[in-house]
Parts: structure tokens; C-alpha cells; sequence
């Protein structure tokens, strides 16, 4: 057995993960079923919302403020920024009782927050419509995760420490025996074998760990690319944030790739029970993104140069994630049901893994993120 550790994903927590086992000295495999990152898995974007607010839910804003140091820590080993901290404005527009909630919850944690009239808003950004919301609540410490640049790092480092990357490579059973998982069967009938696992495989999990009965759900979220008509560098981080209307489900970034900013709808989508190649866009969520626009900045609502995208969200009945030991099993571990904030918590979800799969205590309580809370469907 030439590894120690086979992680099935190469995404976003599957490469986080793998990178923080590498620095730990196991020599770890990461294999993908298309490439890392896989342009159809729900990592593969440039940018990211990294945010402090969750409404009351001070468990996750606390892991979202402890995975700050983490990011900082990547970018000075790489030497390239991941986390741009430009702040996330979260505008209410119904009774603002979750942007309420998140601002008492920043204030309680004492952490950085703002909240402001929507004459201050129109005020501090000049291209916001005044009136565009009842107030809004900023935190500075929010922003943008570089997602794709972000696994492109931490596969380089997984090389450097000795692992291997293999792209291409389709998992499609796992073999058992006596409460340990002891081979992975791929799509061409060859066995890969290691001394652990960790099973990273997003919008694919209920297919991967079918004999397991994970029940996750998966559900297209549409965004749109778009570079404003106009005015370019007002739209810049440095002068605009990321903002997001809970209203609305909505949230959008400045400019910040080739010229364009970008929309996205982050409610629930339409689910599907596997991931549908290729991930064609929804031109109705072009209007959708033409009425926010009118009634926040309207400088922006005639963009012409656009392209629309789609990724799927993987989620539990619960909305909480998946990370915990696979039932049963003593050496294999599951990460997923990331649903919008997995690249956010990436770093932190990575050194948890490496924890657990070295025997440690992890970091952060695991008690909330534990499968047997779902009742599991095996297969038959
Ligand atoms: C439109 C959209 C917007 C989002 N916005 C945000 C946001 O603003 N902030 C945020 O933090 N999060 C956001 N998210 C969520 C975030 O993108 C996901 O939580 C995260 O990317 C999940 O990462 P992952 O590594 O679990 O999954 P993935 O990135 O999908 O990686 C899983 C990998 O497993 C591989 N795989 C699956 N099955 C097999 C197999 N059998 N054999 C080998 N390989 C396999 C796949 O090919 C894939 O590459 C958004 C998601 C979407 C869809």
C-alpha cells in the first residue's frame, strides 16, 4: 500500500483537506472522476461570499471568524491572496429580521459591524439607490473566497509534500470488511487501496456512498457573469462590496475577474437527483438578476455582456453539513453537504479532517455535523 490516505474529491474540501494531511506528513491521493477542479463540481468558480453573517446562529459565524486565520495562514505559505476582505453589505428588504439577528450576533461576538440607514448605504456607495432596503448591516471582515485559485494552490503543495493528484479516475464502489474500508474500486475495474479515506464527492455523494443511504439532496443554483454597461471602476472591491439581499436570495460581488461582477441565487433551486452534464443556464434567472439590479443599482440593470452559469448546491434535511466517520467504518470519513459555504469554511473543514484522520480531538465541536442525526436509506 503505497498511501496512507485516498481522498474521492477533488474540490474545494477534498483539496483542503488532502493539503492539510500532506503538511502532516501522511502521504495522501487525491482522485477526481474529471479533473482538479472539475469544471461540472460546485467549486470551480473564481469567487466565493466568505461571511460572518448567519442570522442568530452564533456556532456558525464563530467557525467562519475562526477560518480567517486559516485563509491568512495559506496565503502567506503560497504567497497569493485567497480571502479578500472588501466587506459583504446584507441589505433587508422584508422585516429584516435575519440581518437584525446577524448584526446583534457580530456585536455579541465582538466582531466588526456596521448597521446602516439606507440614506447612510446610498451615502458610503453613491450608485446605490437610496431607499433600496429598510437598513443594512455591514461587516468589514467579509468578502470574496478565491475558490478555484484556492485548490490550484493546495494541489501544488499536496505535490510538493509528496502526494499525487489523479484526475480522471471515477470511484464507483467501495469494498468493506470487519468495520474498515479496504479498497476503492474505479469505473475501469482497477482496486486503489490506502490505510484511510476520506470521501469529499459534493453533489455525488448519494451515488459514491450509495451502499450507505447518505440522504443528501442536490439543487441547480443558477449565477450570471455580467460586466457593467458603464462605469467600471466604481464597481471595483474597492469601492463596491459584496452584497446580498436574504429577501431577494440573492448575493452578488464587485468586478473582480476579466472586467466582470457576478449574481447569484443562493435560496433552494429546482433539485434534481443527480448532477445533469452539462450545467446549462436558465435565461429566466437573467430577468430576476434585471429587477434586482433596477431596484438596487440601476446603473447596472441594461448590462449587455453576460454569461450565465450553474453549480449545485448538495444539502441535508437540516441544512448542516456532513463531517463525521462513515457508519460503521473506523478508517474512512465523510465531508459534504457543503450547500453555500463550503469554500468559506474550506481551511478550517481541512484541518478538522486531518485531526480526524489522525486520531486527534478536533478543533471544533463535530456534534451538530454528525450523520446520525439523518435517518440513512441504504441500498437494498
Ligand atoms: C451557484 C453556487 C454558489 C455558491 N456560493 C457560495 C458562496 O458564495 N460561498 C461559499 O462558501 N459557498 C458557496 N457555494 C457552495 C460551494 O461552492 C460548495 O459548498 C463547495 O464548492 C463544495 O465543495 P466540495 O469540495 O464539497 O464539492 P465539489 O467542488 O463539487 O467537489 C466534489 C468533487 O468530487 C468529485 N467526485 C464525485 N464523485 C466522484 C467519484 N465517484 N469518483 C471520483 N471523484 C468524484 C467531483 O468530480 C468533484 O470534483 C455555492 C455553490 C453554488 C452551486
Amino acid at each position: 500500500m503505497s498511501h496512507d490516505v485516498i481522498v474521492v474529491g477533488g474540490g474545494i474540501i477534498g483539496a483542503s483537506a488532502a493539503y492539510a494531511l500532506a503538511r502532516r506528513g501522511h502521504k495522501v491521493l487525491v482522485m477526481d472522476q474529471v479533473s482538479i477542479p472539475n469544471p461540472q463540481g460546485s467549486s470551480d468558480d473564481h469567487a466565493r461570499v466568505f461571511r460572518l453573517t448567519h442570522g442568530k446562529d452564533s456556532f456558525t459565524t464563530d467557525l467562519a471568524a475562526r477560518t480567517i486565520p486559516l485563509w491568512k495562514e495559506h496565503e502567506r505559505t503560497f504567497g497569493e491572496e485567497f480571502l479578500t476582505q472588501n466587506g459583504v453589505l446584507d441589505l433587508a428588504s422584508g422585516d429584516g429580521k435575519v440581518e437584525e439577528a446577524s448584526y446583534k450576533t457580530l456585536s455579541d461576538l465582538r466582531l466588526r459591524v456596521e448597521r446602516l440607514s439606507s440614506q447612510q448605504v446610498a451615502e458610503r456607495y453613491r450608485m446605490i439607490r437610496p431607499r433600496c432596503c429598510k437598513f443594512a448591516v455591514f461587516h468589514p471582515d467579509g468578502g470574496m473566497v478565491w475558490a478555484k485559485r484556492a485548490i490550484e494552490a493546495f494541489s501544488r503543495g499536496i505535490l510538493r509534500s509528496r502526494g499525487a493528484l489523479e484526475p480522471g479516475v471515477k470511484i464507483v464502489k467501495i469494498l468493506s470488511d470487519k468495520g474498515k474500508v479496504t479498497a476503492l474500486k474505479d469505473s475501469k475495474g482497477k482496486f486503489w487501496r490506502a490505510e484511510h479515506y476520506v470521501f469529499a464527492s459534493g453533489a455525488w455523494t448519494r451515488e459514491v456512498l450509495a451502499d450507505y443511504g447518505i440522504p443528501v439532496a442536490i439543487t441547480r443554483q443558477e449565477c450570471l457573469y455580467l460586466r457593467p454597461p458603464r462605469n467600471q471602476g466604481r464597481y471595483r472591491p474597492t469601492h463596491f462590496p459584496v452584497f446580498s439581499f436574504s429577501k431577494l436570495g440573492v448575493h452578488g460581488f464587485p468586478v473582480h475577474i476579466h472586467g466582470f461582477m457576478k449574481i447569484g441565487y443562493h435560496r433552494a433551486g429546482v433539485e434534481n437527483r443527480a448532477p445533469v452534464i452539462p450545467l446549462l443556464p436558465d435565461r429566466k434567472f437573467e430577468g430576476q438578476a434585471r429587477q434586482v439590479f433596477k431596484d438596487f443599482v440601476p446603473d447596472l440593470a441594461d448590462f449587455k455582456e453576460m454569461e450565465g452559469r450553474v453549480h449545485y448546491y448538495t444539502r441535508t434535511p437540516d441544512g448542516d453539513f456532513l463531517l463525521d466517520q462513515l457508519p460503521g467504518v473506523d478508517n474512512a470519513w465523510l465531508a459534504a453537504a457543503f450547500a453555500g459555504g463550503g469554500p468559506m469554511f474550506a481551511p478550517l473543514v481541512g484541518q478538522i479532517l486531518s485531526q480526524l484522520v489522525s486520531g486527534e480531538k478536533p478543533a471544533v465541536n463535530l456534534h451538530r455535523f454528525r450523520i446520525s442525526r439523518l435517518r440513512l436509506r441504504p441500498k437494498a
